[in-house]
C-alpha cells in the first residue's frame, strides 16, 4: 500500500466522516433497521425509471449544457412562480446541480472570502459549516430555540456586523422537523434590509410540510428573493436521492457568480435523469401531495411508538421524528444511539452532533421516509426499550 510521507496540514482538523455514513454503515453491520441517514427504503414512481430509459435509448448520454438541460430548468422555473409567485428566469437564473450538497457548496464558493462570517442556526446540517471553513469563511451559530426550535431574531441581531456575508437557514428543518413561519421571514427581511447580507435557504423539503401548514420559501417575499439563493432537491421530492440532482435559483448577478463555480465544481450533470425530471414534473400531483403522503408516515410511526417511553412531538415537516430519550437514559445520545442499533437493533442519528459544541437533549432522529412494514417493526422495538 503506499503511504504519503510528506507533511500534511488538514484543511478541516475536526471534521471526520459524516454521521449519516457512520451510522449507516454501522446499521449494516449489525442488521440494525436503518432509520438514520435520510432515504426512502422504497422505490421511486416506476414511471421516473421509464423516462430515464426512454433519454437514454434515445441517446440522450452526453454533456448537458453547464446550467442544465433548458427544459428542466423551465419547469423548475413554472413550478417556483406558481408556488411562490416570483418568476426566475430559467437562461439566467436557475442552474440544476449535483444535489442539494452541490449547490450549497456552489453559493458559499461564489460570495464567501477570508474573514466573512456566515451565520447558521443550530443544530445545523452538516455540510454549512465546513463549505463555509473551507472558504476561509468564519460560521457564526445561533442556537435554536428548544423545544419547538424556533429562532431568536434578537440572537441573530446582536451577531450580525459589518463582517456578515450570508445568512444560511433551513426549513423545514433538518434534524429538527421545524418550519419558519411567516413571522420569521418578515424578521429576516427586516433583519437584513438595505444591507450587503446574502441568504442561503435551503429548501429541499419545500413539499413535505404537514397539517395545512405551507412552506414558507424565500421567493414569496421580494425583498428576501433578491437577496437569496435558494436550494432544493429531486432527491427528497421524488424519492431518488441516489440520484444526485438538484437546483439553484438566485437573482441573475448572484446566478452569474454561482455559474463560475459550478462549471469547474462539476461542470454539468448527468443528462438523462434531468430529461426524466423534466417530464416529471408535468406531474403536478406528485409534489403537491408529498406532505400528505409523508404526514401518513409520520402518524403511522407516532401511532406506533405512542406506548413506547420515548417523548416527542409530531415533526411539522421533512421525513424525520425527533425523540427524547430522557425517561430512558442518561446516556449522551452518541453513546445512546450506538447502543440502540447493537442491543436493539435500530438505527437513528444523534442530535448533538449538529452543533459545534455537543448539545446534549438527549435527542435522537428517526427517518421515518420508510415501508409501513419498516417502520411498524422498528416502533415495536422502540416500544420494548
Ligand atoms: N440540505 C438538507 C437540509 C438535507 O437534509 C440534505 C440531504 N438530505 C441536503 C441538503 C442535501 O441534499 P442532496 O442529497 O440533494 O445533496
Ligand atoms: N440528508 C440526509 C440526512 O439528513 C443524508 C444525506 C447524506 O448522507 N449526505 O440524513
Amino acid at each position: 500500500m503506499p503511504e504519503f510521507k510528506g507533511s500534511l496540514s488538514s484543511k478541516l482538523p475536526s471534521v471526520g466522516t459524516t454521521i449519516f455514513t457512520v451510522m449507516s454503515k454501522m446499521a449494516a453491520e449489525h442488521n440494525a433497521i436503518n432509520l438514520s441517514q435520510g432515504f426512502p427504503d422504497f422505490d421511486c414512481p416506476p414511471k421516473l425509471v421509464e423516462l430515464v430509459n426512454k433519454a437514454m435509448k434515445a441517446g440522450n448520454n452526453q454533456y448537458a449544457p453547464m446550467p442544465g438541460i433548458l427544459k428542466l430548468r423551465e419547469m423548475i422555473a413554472e413550478k417556483t412562480e406558481s408556488l411562490y409567485g416570483t418568476s426566475y428566469n430559467p437562461e439566467t437564473e436557475i442552474t440544476v446541480t449535483a444535489g442539494a450538497t452541490q449547490a450549497i457548496y456552489t453559493a458559499i464558493a461564489a460570495v464567501i472570502r477570508e474573514g466573512d462570517e456566515v451565520v447558521i442556526f443550530e443544530p445545523a446540517y452538516d455540510c454549512y459549516a465546513p463549505a463555509i471553513e473551507l472558504n476561509g469563511g468564519k460560521p457564526v451559530y445561533v442556537s435554536l430555540k428548544a423545544p419547538e426550535y424556533s429562532v431568536d431574531w434578537n440572537a441573530v441581531k446582536k451577531v450580525i456586523n459589518h463582517r456578515t456575508r450570508m445568512i444560511i437557514i433551513n426549513t423545514p428543518h433538518n434534524p429538527t422537523g421545524a418550519m419558519m413561519s411567516a413571522e420569521d421571514l418578515k424578521q429576516l427581511d427586516k433583519l437584513t434590509k438595505n444591507s450587503d447580507i446574502i441568504i442561503l435557504s435551503d429548501e429541499v423539503y419545500e413539499h413535505i410540510t404537514f397539517d395545512g401548514s405551507k412552506h414558507e420559501s424565500v421567493a414569496r417575499y421580494p425583498g428576501l428573493a433578491c437577496r437569496s439563493f435558494i436550494v432544493s432537491s429531486f432527491g427528497k421530492t421524488f424519492h431518488t436521492t441516489g440520484w444526485k440532482l438538484g437546483y439553484c435559483v438566485a437573482p441573475k448577478e448572484l446566478m452569474n457568480e454561482f455559474r463560475k463555480v459550478h462549471q469547474f465544481l462539476v461542470f454539468s450533470c448527468n443528462t438523462p435523469m434531468q430529461i426524466a425530471c423534466a417530464e416529471f414534473l408535468n406531474d403536478k400531483s406528485h409534489y403537491l401531495e408529498l406532505g400528505q403522503f409523508y404526514q401518513e408516515k409520520r402518524d403511522f410511526f407516532a401511532r406506533h411508538i405512542s406506548s413506547s417511553r420515548f417523548k416527542f412531538s409530531p415533526a411539522a415537516g421533512t421525513y424525520f421524528q425527533l425523540l427524547q430519550y430522557n425517561g430512558i437514559s442518561e446516556e449522551k445520545d452518541t453513546d445512546y444511539a450506538v447502543r440502540l442499533i447493537k442491543e436493539a437493533g435500530v438505527a437513528s442519528i444523534p442530535i448533538s452532533v449538529f452543533y459545534h459544541k455537543p448539545v446534549y437533549d438527549s435527542m435522537l432522529r428517526f427517518c421515518f421516509a420508510k415501508k409501513n412494514e419498516t417502520l411498524e417493526k422498528a416502533a415495536e422495538i422502540l416500544c420494548k426499550v
